[in-house]
């Protein structure tokens, strides 16, 4: 048993018996999905919330992301991220920045805006002109970079739909992050608006570390060019077995991006240094061990030396 493992144990052994004292009712008990929201985040770092279709919360060392949220279509008995439904109450505290990508009812859920009035912090970002109050941001068929509080923001448009929309490229805490919103073709890159929106990005963001991507076409392209550490399938509310079987297509064609594919509503990830954990538990002894790809690429990286 080499040191660092002994060290872990240890440390899960406290933790554990914290647990244990808190579920026995000594200590008082946050609901689950607000340990990972207030850990302590080092830049670089990312806590990862699948809510439903194209909905995601990411959490970074200052901020809290969410993207295109809309309602899971089973409405869980309690709202919460961990659930896959945003309880304003539960992210109260956070300073969040909400992203619509258009106006189609899959992506933009006007309860939305009712967030404003509970949370302290919050700013939106439209994808289009016209929405909410003039004093969020708006973007529009002009590529722009917004910087705020922080952050960077960054938008490409299509209008492949027929209405006006964009994706969003955040720069935030020592992260690059693309949440594509409905940006695919099924020509791929022989569609020019959608393969110069691609290079457009491949130059803002020659380091991308997270990748949101529907995949009704042109998304294994994208990933072939913009070479994110790790991609998220979606746009299959209700039906996330698709998003194993692109993990599975990834696979198969031997390319070099971590997949986190959510298993239901609710499903977490935690991101470290490139790599991807599943379904990250906040309790040490409860084993948390990178599987599939995560630990095909830790154990290169040990075999490497
Ligand atoms: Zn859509």
């Amino acid at each position: 048993m080499n040191k660092t493992f002994r060290k872990l144990r240890l440390t899960g052994f406290i933790l554990c018996g914290g647990m244990l004292f808190a579920s026995a009712g000594w200590i008082k008990q946050e609901p689950a999905s607000q340990l990972p929201l207030r850990r302590e985040l080092k830049p670089g770092q990312a806590v990862i919330w699948y809510l439903y279709h194209s909905g995601w919360a990411v959490k970074t060392r200052n901020y809290l992301l969410i993207f295109d949220y809309t309602e899971p279509s089973e409405r869980p008995t309690k709202r919460s991220l961990d659930s896959g439904s945003i309880d304003p109450a539960e992210i109260g505290a956070q300073n969040v920045t909400v992203f619509v990508s258009h106006r189609h009812s899959d992506h933009f859920d006007p309860l939305i805006l009712g967030w404003r009035a509970a949370v302290k912090s919050i700013r939106y970002i439209w994808g289009w002109e016209g929405e909410g109050v003039p004093a969020d941001i708006h973007f529009g068929s002009e590529r722009r970079s917004v910087a705020v509080d922080g952050l960077e923001i960054m938008n490409i448009h299509h209008n492949f739909d027929g209405i006006p929309e964009s994706a969003f490229l955040v720069k935030a805490d020592g992260l690059t992050l693309l949440h594509a919103g409905d940006h695919g073709h099924s020509r791929g890159l022989e569609n020019p608006a959608f393969k110069d929106n691609i290079l457009y990005l491949m130059e803002k963001a020659p380091r991308l570390d997270l990748f949101f991507t529907p995949t009704f076409g042109g998304e294994i392209d994208a990933l072939r060019l913009l070479k994110p550490q790790a991609v998220f399938p979606m746009h299959d509310g209700g039906n996330e077995r698709q998003y194993a079987k692109f993990a599975r297509k990834v696979k198969a064609l031997g390319l070099d991006v971590e997949v986190g594919a959510a298993e239901r509503a609710g499903a977490r990830f935690f991101y470290v240094k490139g790599t991807l954990v599943p379904n990250e538990k906040t309790c040490v002894c409860a084993g948390v061990q990178p599987t599939g790809q995560a630990k095909m690429r830790e154990d290169k990286k040990t075999n490497e030396g």
